[in-house]
């Protein structure tokens, strides 16, 4: 079988018998393998083992797997440890963040359909999120993620009359109908909740502003006061999009889920 060489970030992993991991990485080249990573933590007479002891959620590797035809579970063969991410790791608000980027990529991108700028993204985020930057550095990944895999919800027009909504008037919105909703129709839309209409104009801007090398370039600073709305707002989307219960949502969100 031939050997696929690729950059990937972990994006899930289970032990798997007492010397093996299974995982879910997303490659530049090649999008999300399911791979199994066996003996990665055998470890031989001289102590090295052959995976570096394991592979952790979050890491960066420069990857060699096989695919096998069926391209069910394909096998690790090589990995070398490119950035473990130990300034993130400190911080635990940075980590969650991390890891629920991570299980959006995972739910989001279809296994074997690469998105080599969303990987350079996602890298280039976890930079930034082990800075002060966190909210606004998570928040502007989110919204590229769906965008570019066409989750992305309706935020200018009621989605029930068309109309245009301003930063002014109530503003609400629908996971049933993927979007706001104006103020005249939330009578027929029973799944509806306001939102500050000023954290919708804000998520907009922030799709508009300029970019450098893919990279949103001057974004503003947030807090969670601004972002915990949003993004729960988007995992309520996500999850009646997806019909599937995300995981991090309970330790990114303020009160939970
Ligand atoms: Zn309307």
């Amino acid at each position: 079988m031939p050997l696929t060489p690729d950059r990937c970030i972990c994006l899930r992993k289970v032990e798997y018998s007492e010397t093996s991991q299974i995982l879910s990485l997303f490659g530049r080249a090649q999008g999300v393998v399911r791979l199994i990573a066996k003996g990665a933590h055998r470890t031989t007479k001289q102590g090295a083992s052959k995976f570096g002891g394991g592979i952790d959620l979050l890491d960066i590797g420069q990857a060699v797997f096989t695919l096998d035809l069926e391209r069910h579970l394909g096998t690790l063969t090589e990995w070398t440890l490119v950035e473990g991410h130990l300034t993130l790791r400190r911080n635990l608000r940075a980590m969650y963040l991390s890891q629920y980027a991570a299980e959006l990529v995972g739910y989001l991108i279809q296994e074997h359909d690469p998105h080599p700028q969303l990987f350079d993204r996602f890298e280039q985020t976890m930079n930034d999120l082990a800075s002060p930057r966190v909210e606004e550095a998570f928040l502007a990944f989110e919204l590229d993620l769906l965008k570019e895999t066409g989750y992305f919800p309706e935020l200018a027009a009621c989605t029930e009359c068309g109309s245009m909504l301003s930063d002014r008037e109530p503003t609400y919105f629908s996971s049933s109908r993927s979007g706001v909703v104006c103020r005249n129709c939330e009578g027929v839309v029973h799944d509806r909740a306001a939102i500050d209409p000023r954290l919708v104009r804000l998520t907009q801007s922030i799709l508009k502003l300029p970019r450098v090398d893919g990279q949103t370039h001057r974004l503003p600073r947030l807090t969670r006061h601004q972002t915990d709305p949003i993004n729960r707002l988007l995992a309520d989307h996500i999850e009646h999009t997806l019909q599937k219960r995300l995981r991090l949502p309970a330790y990114v969100l303020e009160n939970g889920k």
